[in-house]
């Protein structure tokens, strides 16, 4: 095990309010006693609600807050519900994941995912760019199609990608116990970083995370992918204990 920074992204989806803080305290607290030999970087994606206090309490801690969408238009404007990056940049968010399927399948398109990206990194926040095939696509053997095209549609040379995370969420994978066999995943992983690379004319290979039901239970065996630069959390990122079991097991 290298001593490379990992990244331990939560995304809390629509759960969370005030008391959940103590969740954070707790794996702060944790991360405070961590053996300087590792270098998990946590992230906490919240609901927009909880942003602003969540990024005052947690200011001195080792945890950085999150959001988990945001609206297309810059600024301030007339959409009703909304939230626009500048106001999550001014709610102390630094980082903000886009593209999950959840909202992919809601109707978010490529078009307005590559606008979002565009807005986020505007705000110097750090994109969490979420890709992956569905069930149907996989049995169709589509999956690299399917993230060729949904990298190609967001590429553009003038884009800082140092500001860019990439997380690889098969969506059969997402709140399902299922997970990819480990030689799949090295080799869809290792696809994204050559493409992404290749693509871009970069030297350093961009950062790849993976994500889908990913639990205390089997995040070591990830450990072996050492192109894996970390996990997207969803539900087991709600309780402090199994997600520092997950930081905990996958440096065991
Ligand atoms: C997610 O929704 O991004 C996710 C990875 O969820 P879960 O860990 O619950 O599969």
């Amino acid at each position: 095990m290298t001593n490379k920074l990992r990244y331990f992204i939560a995304n809390w989806k629509m759960y969370g309010d005030l008391p959940s803080l103590k969740v954070l305290k707790d794996i702060n607290f944790f991360l405070g006693k961590n053996k300087k030999t590792y270098r998990p970087k946590v992230v906490a994606c919240v609901p927009s609600t909880l942003i602003k206090m969540f990024s005052i309490k947690m200011r001195d801690s080792r945890i950085s807050i999150g959001a988990q969408n945001c609206h297309l238009y810059e600024g301030y404007g007339p959409h009703t519900g909304s939230i626009s990056t500048l106001m999550l940049k001014n709610s102390g968010a630094k980082y903000i994941i886009l593209g999950h399927s959840d909202n992919r399948q809601e109707g978010e398109t490529n078009q307005q995912l590559k606008q979002k990206i565009n807005l986020s990194l505007n705000q110097k926040m750090k994109v969490i760019f979420c890709i992956g095939e569905t069930l149907n696509e996989r049995k169709k053997n589509k999956t690299y199609n399917v993230l060729t095209n949904q990298l190609n549609n967001i590429l553009n040379k003038n884009l800082n990608f140092n500001n860019i995370i990439f997380a690889y969420e098969p969506v059969w994978s997402i709140g399902t116990g299922k997970i990819p066999k480990l030689l799949e995943l090295e080799k869809v992983i290792k696809f994204i970083k050559n493409f992404l690379r290749k693509k871009l004319k970069i030297a350093k290979y961009p950062k790849v995370i993976y994500g889908g039901s990913v639990n205390p239970d089997n995040v070591h065996i990830f450990s072996s992918i050492n192109e894996i630069d970390g996990f997207l959390i969803g539900s087991a990122s709600l309780s402090s204990k199994k997600f520092i079991d997950i930081i905990k097991n996958y440096y065991r």
